[in-house]
């Protein structure tokens, strides 16, 4: 039995959670109602921890200066706000790792999932109702904040159930950027030049993983790391990751440009963008060739800059807009982890429970 009545009809999408404005789905809404119930199609969870979404805690680190209990308030403050932790500089959220308190009774035969059982949403933070009683830890290395607190998946939302043979926390590190290699395997093919920049990241380490795969033995992977130094351009050697690791900053776009001119002429058939920070819209766009794409997975892009500058560069590229979503991605991800001991060990050392 839910405890209250919607105040308005209940929809897949959760458009009866939207206090306003009025006509606007959840993640575009400016304000959700997070009361912690179940109505007839939405899930309740007990929520554990809050993964951010690195652009978003990269922004939040740099605001707080590295504070710990000052990122811990600005969540509170945004979530207390919003409903939802939507950050108003970024756009974008994360996701959570929580436990099923209560299915709304329509939902309740049609899914495979029960109270108690342990999940992490596959949907974004930003169209999310959450509610926060407390914020117990905030984790600068990781971008986990663990909390107490309630949320509410909608009908049309993603979750995933925490497979029982990988730490919780690895499992999550890996979910929270499911689409990127998803996205890749599709995208490339046998033979395809591909760059990767923000290449030592979670999504970055995945993504230079299915397209080294995918690319086969007459392609070529490029992974642009910010420091040629860093665990995870380490592991991209070791692990035989990309063909080039190739350090750069993406922020300087005819610097990085010119190194990529020198291993590929003609630019790439396919650049991934998986940076955490703005202003690398260009680059992109020139280590592209004449008629190449750009998959722009990153939180920090800019539609305008990304569009002015193709525009004022004269390039012709397709640019795809990096949804975290493309079917089947969860397992897609999970299997590129465990398909790569290299990648799980460095995923467990870096973002699984300290011992
Ligand atoms: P991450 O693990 O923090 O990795 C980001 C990488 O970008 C790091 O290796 C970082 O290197 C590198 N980087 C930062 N500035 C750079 C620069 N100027 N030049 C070259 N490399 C640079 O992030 P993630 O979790 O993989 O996420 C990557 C991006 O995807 C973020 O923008 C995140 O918000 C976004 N995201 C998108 C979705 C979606 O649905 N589209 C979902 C989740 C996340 P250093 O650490 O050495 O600086």
């Amino acid at each position: 039995m839910t405890a209250h009545a919607p105040a308005k009809p209940v929809d897949r999408f959760g458009t009866h959670r939207v206090v306003e404005p009025h006509g606007a789905l959840p993640q575009a809404a400016l304000r959700l109602d997070a009361t912690p119930v179940a109505f007839e199609n939405e899930i309740l969870c007990d929520v554990e921890a809050l993964n951010i979404d690195s652009a978003s805690f990269t922004q939040m680190r740099e605001a707080c200066s590295d504070d710990p209990k000052a990122i811990g308030e600005l969540i509170s403050a945004t979530v207390r706000e919003r409903g939802k932790q939507h950050n108003p500089v970024t756009g974008s959220g994360g996701m959570f790792v929580g436990r099923v308190r209560e299915i709304g009774e329509r939902l309740r035969s049609s899914i495979a999932l029960k109270p108690g059982d342990r999940i992490a949403s596959l949907v974004s933070l930003t169209l999310t109702p959450l509610h926060l009683e407390e914020i117990l830890d905030v984790d600068l290395e990781t971008a986990r904040v663990s909390v107490r607190g309630t949320a509410v998946l909608f009908e049309s939302a993603g979750w995933s159930k925490l497979p029982g043979d990988l730490d919780d926390r690895v499992a999550l590190a890996v979910l929270d950027v499911a689409g990127a290699p998803a996205q890749v395997s599709r995208l490339c093919k046998p033979g395809m030049s591909v760059l990767v920049i923000g290449a030592a990241g979670k999504s970055g380490i995945l993504s230079c993983a299915q397209a080294k795969h995918r690319v086969g033995e007459s392609g070529r992977v490029i992974a642009v790391v910010h420091s040629a130094a860093s665990g995870g351009a380490a592991i991209l050697r070791k692990a035989g990751l990309a063909n080039t690791v190739a350090e750069a900053d993406a922020r300087d776009a005819t610097a990085l440009a010119s190194r990529v001119a020198s291993l590929l002429p003609e630019g790439a058939d396919l650049v991934i963008n998986c940076v955490n920070c703005p202003g690398t819209e260009s680059a992109s766009i020139l280590c592209a060739k004449e008629g190449g794409t750009i998959y722009f997975f990153s939180m920090a892009t800019s539609f305008t800059a990304a569009a002015l500058g193709a525009e004022g560069l004269g390039k012709d590229v397709t640019m795809i807009v990096g949804s975290g979503y493309a079917p089947n991605h969860a397992r897609i991800a999970l299997e590129t982890l465990r398909s790569h001991p290299a990648i799980l060990a460095y995923f467990t050392d870096v973002y699984g429970t300290k011992k």
